[in-house]
């Protein structure tokens, strides 16, 4: 695909706040400019993508339709390679697929009763035994 002219980014940049030097599919971490809570920014699509500020609460099932009925929306964190990844959930009714989680939308000074958000998040654990390296193995 063709580069946009720098004029276009410029007006992209400055209209949306989107950067294209920084905006991608890469989940980081990022602090809210309002309320300073910690959230996790990334673009939630390839094509026609949002900017989106999420916060990094794993939400249960019962969570992700307290969010909805709130018209919060909700993305899906999945590892893609090495990288997490958001998702935007359009369809919320829909099986999670395992080792995801789903965090809502950042909304300041909103806060999730305990019973809907997860302890622990359900994305795989990075592995903690290590192969040895002399025999006998
Ligand atoms: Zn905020």
């Amino acid at each position: 695909m063709p580069a946009l002219p720098a004029h276009v980014l410029l007006h992209i940049a400055t209209t949306t706040g989107i950067d294209h030097r920084t905006a991608n599919r890469n989940i980081r971490n990022s602090t809210c400019p309002r309320c300073r809570r910690t959230t996790l920014r990334a673009l939630d699509d390839d094509i026609c993508a949002a900017d989106v500020r999420a916060d990094p609460i794993p939400l249960t099932p019962l969570g992700e339709t307290l969010a909805h009925q709130q018209h919060i929306p909700t993305y899906l964190v999945h590892l893609t390679g090495q990288k997490l990844q958001l998702e935007n959930r359009h369809t919320p009714t829909l099986p999670r697929p395992p080792g995801t989680d789903v965090i809502p939308e950042h909304r300041c000074n909103n806060t999730w009763p305990y019973r809907v958000t997860h302890t622990e998040s359900q994305l795989p654990k990075p592995a903690t035994h290590t192969t040895p390296t002399d025999p006998p193995f």
